[in-house]
């Protein structure tokens, strides 16, 4: 095959593999043909995500519960320096995380988990010469922007701990491409991903009362929370409410599939080092989203506006671009999409995977 086609069957490390947007891109990994392994310490996730990805692809991954800064078990994964061939072509960096509220009441766990973590891993996949990553950056690299749509060259500050985490890590990639331009690095700096398999079978599983605000108008929708708070109705935006980019989540899986067959055109000796956004383009106000969701689900969801959030920018959303140029991807699926997919996972799994988890513990009792 000549080294610009797309690379099909290649051996991927999914790192946070089984959490939301990861359980998503290993079941779009599956589909396309890859080998698939998941590390992760099941912090916030279950690995009924990827029983179910399996089933949805027909096909089986490889689940390793550990976590990313365990050096040797990254050592044992990835395989031996210089002796054999490597065990992984490429590494899709999924795990951290992304509580803005908990990292500022717990700076130094997103430090350790986040930064730490992804050089621990970075260090194995140099050892063991994988060189090739795709990471999840955020669009909260961008801050507080000084217009919208948001393009790759604007400025980035951090207003948070967790902020500062994607920042660091960012900055930590450039200057490893720097160091030893042979890596290929994709830093993808997402909008507000959402939605869910189109399946209902998996989806997003947020542990407790929801931070943001797709799930929590889910859980607002089916009954489970009264009323959604709308955080501020008097910033500069046609409704007055909080504008964002929300972007499918299977869109987003399949933006990392596009940096991997990006990373592996050119040549196929010389590195790569991208930067791009993956959103749709279109801003999506508070009252927009909730007014699709009713209609999606065609049930009411009460709000009440209240004070703005600490730290929330009025309108945040993506010039996408540079991803249609460089990965030859776009967003294929609308608002109206999101929400059906959404309330279909919502109203198929009101207790998330708990349910099954409790399923399998009363049917095993029960034995
Ligand atoms: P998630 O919490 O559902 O998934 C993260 C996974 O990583 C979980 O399965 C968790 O158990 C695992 N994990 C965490 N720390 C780990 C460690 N030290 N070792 C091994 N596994 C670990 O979150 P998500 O929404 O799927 O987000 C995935 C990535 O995308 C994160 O890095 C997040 O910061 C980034 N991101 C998410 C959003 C969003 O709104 N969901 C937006 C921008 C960027
Ligand atoms: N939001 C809201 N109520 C909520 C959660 C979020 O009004 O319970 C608003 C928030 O102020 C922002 C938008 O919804 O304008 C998206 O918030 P989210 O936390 O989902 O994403 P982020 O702020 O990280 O972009």
């Amino acid at each position: 095959m000549a080294a610009s086609e797309p690379s099909s069957g290649q051996r991927v490390l999914v790192t946070g593999g089984a959490g939301y947007i990861g359980s998503h891109t290993c079941l779009e990994l599956l589909q396309a043909g890859h080998s698939v392994t998941v590390l992760d310490n099941l912090c916030n996730s279950s690995p009924e995500s990827l029983k179910r990805v399996e089933s949805l692809a027909g096909r089986a991954l490889e689940l390793v519960q550990g976590d990313i800064r365990d050096f040797d078990l990254l050592r044992r994964l990835l395989g031996s320096p210089g002796g054999k061939q490597p065990a992984f072509d490429a590494v899709v960096h999924f795990a951290g995380l992304k509580a803005v509220g908990e990292s500022v009441a717990q700076p130094l766990a997103y430090f350790d988990n986040n930064v730490a973590g992804t050089v621990c891993l970075l260090r194995a996949m140099a050892e063991a010469a994988v060189k090739t990553l795709v990471f999840s950056s955020s669009a909260t690299v961008y801050g507080d922007p000084a217009s919208v749509p948001i393009s790759e060259d604007f400025s980035r500050s951090a207003t948070n701990p967790y902020g500062r985490s994607k920042l660091v890590i960012e900055d930590i990639l450039e200057d490893l491409y720097r160091s030893d331009p042979a890596w290929c690095i994709a830093r993808l700096r997402y909008f507000n991903p959402g939605g869910a398999h189109v399946s209902g079978l998996i989806g997003e599983d947020p542990q407790g009362t929801p931070n943001n605000l797709m799930p929590y108008v889910s859980q607002v929708a089916i009954g489970q929370r009264e009323c959604l708070q709308v955080f501020g109705g008097d910033y500069p935006t046609p409704d007055g409410t909080g504008v964002r980019d929300y972007i499918h989540v299977v869109d987003l899986a399949n933006g990392h599939l596009a940096a991997l067959r990006a990373l592996r055109q050119d040549d196929g000796q010389s590195g790569r080092f991208l930067t791009v956004n993956l959103g749709t383009g279109v801003g999506v106000s508070v009252l927009d989203l909730v007014k699709a969701f009713e209609r999606a689900s065609g049930r009411s969801v009460p709000c009440r506006v209240v004070a703005r959030r600490a730290g929330d920018v009025a309108a945040c959303y993506a010039n996408p671009a540079l991803a249609k140029t460089l990965l030859g991807w776009q967003a294929q699926r609308n608002l109206a999409d999101m929400c059906a997919d959404a309330w279909r996972w919502q109203s198929q799994n009101p207790q998330g995977y708990r349910q099954s988890a409790a399923q399998a513990h009363s049917d095993g009792a029960t034995r």
